[in-house]
């Protein structure tokens, strides 16, 4: 077994088979402008580092009772069924006897067809697809190549792994253009998809001056059109979504779930904030107090810090040429993560919903602090409006958590107090509407 002084028991790392390749041209993508960084390359992940990440992932996974391989991209689909088969058969020739290997695969779904699905289905692959809403949601900003709405594509995708019975969820960035509809995104996500998982991502595209014409006025039709994207500059593009707006976004989804969702439908931010709330590790690294424990792999055994930093001064070594456990557990990886509690403004310090947020994701902190300093997190101002607001469920369902009380139950203490409530009271998510116009509707007598 293989045992490296600092090394975590576990971590999670992202490999992109096919880099920054992909058949789709959403204009948010941070990720396509990537494709810069290995001119030249045939961007597919050869047969002999398949092998040297699957072994080496199970082994630095050795004292672990499960290891995750996650394939994402770009577009991972676009490497063919047969290296994800290979795939299978590596981890089936590697893994330690008692070893559990889940296999994800995030997609867009629009190669999706029944050869996937069955193969899909019989491996037991977790699958997330990227759908941001309703059609005319959905179209605003993931296009073709050629500029083309994708969402019919993708309901096609999502059809395939419904008729196959595979385990999905749905990942939706929130953005200028879905983020005053949080309550229709989500009704839309749970009614019309059927979705049980839902992650939202918020779409903050940094960019500098010289960046933000650019970006704002659509990219062109070359990926080298786009400048190579890094964490740079403390302005945002058009397209991202304001810090308020995306606390807004986050209230409107939870004042429909808090009534009728609670452990029937999964949203990944609110069960991380319940886990804050009870003292245990939540689900999203950006939320947690310390992070590095997310890695990117690149098509060419290039390991990052991040999927987020994919950039020169965040690659870590080859795994080609160092096994990836020293790399996780190199200083550089240690110190990446740590800096993210280290490097918190004495505002946040001070915040007393930092135990739930945790500052955000480093990636984000470009804003001034209300107290003048440089480093405050873009959406800040939406944390803590969303934390304030969940505040009191949030204690509720931990006291109920504490006396082994099902925190459903908090839907028995809404629907109280909802059928109290006048028709023409304030709406409780606090948009300023009438309750009967807002998240009374259907509710109010
Ligand atoms: S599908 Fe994903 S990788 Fe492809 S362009 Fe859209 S956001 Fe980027
Ligand atoms: S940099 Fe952000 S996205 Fe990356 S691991 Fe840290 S918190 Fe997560
Ligand atoms: S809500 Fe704002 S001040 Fe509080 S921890 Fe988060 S980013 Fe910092």
């Amino acid at each position: 077994m293989l045992t490296m002084p600092g090394a975590p028991v576990a971590f999670h790392a992202m490999a992109k088979p096919t880099g920054a390749i992909c058949n789709l041209d959403c204009e948010y993508c941070f990720f396509l402008s990537k494709e810069m960084l290995y001119p030249g390359s045939r961007f597919r992940m050869a047969e002999g580092l398949q092998e040297t990440y699957i072994r080496q992932l199970l082994e630095a996974h050795a004292r672990a009772p499960e290891v995750v391989v996650a394939w994402q991209g770009g577009e991972p689909t676009i490497m063919g069924i047969e290296f994800f088969r290979r795939s299978i058969e590596l981890q089936r020739r590697y893994a330690p006897p008692g070893q559990r290997v889940v296999n994800t695969l995030q997609t867009n779904g629009t190669l999706l067809d029944d050869e996937w699905g069955a193969f899909l289905k019989e491996h037991e692959f977790l699958v997330g697809i990227s759908i941001d809403g309703p059609p005319d949601i959905h179209d605003t900003y993931r296009v073709s190549k050629g500029g083309l709405p994708t969402f019919d594509r993708v309901a096609a995708g999502l059809d395939v792994l419904r008729r196959h019975g595979v385990d999905w969820n749905v990942l939706t960035t929130i953005h200028a253009a879905n983020g005053d509809q949080g309550a229709r995104v989500y009704r839309f996500l749970r009614d019309e998809l059927g979705a049980r998982f839902v992650q939202f991502i918020p779409i903050v595209e940094r960019a500098t001056p010289a960046t933000l014409a650019a970006a704002n006025a659509g990219w062109g039709n070359e990926v080298t059109d786009r400048p190579l994207y890094v964490q740079q500059g403390n302005l945002v593009t058009d397209r991202s979504v304001g810090p308020v707006q995306y606390g807004r976004f986050l209230i409107d989804v939870f004042e429909e779930w808090v009534r009728r969702d609670i452990g029937l439908v999964y949203v990944q931010m609110f069960d991380t904030a319940l886990a804050n709330w009870v003292g245990e590790p939540g689900g999203m690294c950006v939320h947690a107090e310390t992070c590095g424990l997310q890695l990117a792999l690149e098509h060419n055994g290039d390991l990052y810090c991040c999927d987020h930093f994919v950039e020169p001064d965040y690659l870590l070594g080859n795994i080609a040429e160092q096994h990836m456990q020293e790399l996780v557990a190199s200083p550089k990886q240690r110190k990446f993560g740590l800096d993210k509690r280290d490097s918190l403004t004495r505002y946040c310090l001070q915040c007393d919903v930092r135990f739930a947020c945790n500052g955000g994701c480093p990636k984000d902190r470009f804003a001034t602090s209300p107290l003048g300093e440089p480093g405050q997190h873009y959406l800040c101002p939406g944390y803590e409006l969303f934390f304030h607001h969940v505040d009191r469920p949030m204690r509720l369902m931990a006291g109920m958590l504490a006396n082994d009380r099902a925190p459903a139950d908090l839907m028995g203490i809404y629907a109280t107090t909802d059928a109290r409530r006048g028709r023409n009271a304030p709406c409780t998510c606090g948009s300023g509407r009438k309750w009967k116009h807002c998240h009374g509707v259907d509710r109010a007598a």
